[in-house]
Order: C-alpha cells, then sequence, then structure tokens
C-alpha cells in the first residue's frame, strides 16, 4: 500500500482528483468538524471519501439549514 500523497481517489460528487488521507497519519477533513448525521449521510451516500472542496459545501450547507443531498 502505497502513502504516497497522489491525487489517487476522485470525488464521487464532483469528479475532482484529490488525495484522502484518512488511510494515512492525517487527512484535511479532519479539520473539518462534520456532524455525526452528516457522517452517517455521507457514509450511506458515497462508498468514497469526497474531496475538501465538497466536504466544505456540504458542512456549509447543514450548519445553514439547509438538506445535504443532492
Ligand atoms: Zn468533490
Amino acid at each position: 500500500m502505497s502513502t504516497a500523497t497522489l491525487l489517487d481517489d476522485r470525488c464521487p460528487r464532483c469528479g475532482q482528483a484529490f488525495h484522502c488521507g484518512a488511510q494515512d497519519a492525517r487527512c484535511d477533513c479532519f479539520d473539518l468538524k462534520l456532524s455525526e448525521a452528516l457522517r452517517q449521510q455521507l457514509a450511506a451516500q458515497y462508498e468514497r471519501c469526497l474531496c475538501i472542496a465538497c466536504l466544505k459545501a456540504l458542512q456549509q450547507a447543514e450548519q445553514a439549514g439547509t438538506t445535504a443531498a443532492e
């Protein structure tokens, strides 16, 4: 298993290439304080991680009181 920080993942929401560091020591998404509800929704909706841009967008949408579902 490579630990190289390549853009080896593709966001299932927007198709943007990115690297998820969840399998590494740290990931950018650790800085995002996603709610438990949003995490569960994402886990149910997507098989893979989303890029940071989408995570931030969904987080802001949730905080704005709108549904994060597309
Ligand atoms: Zn994305």
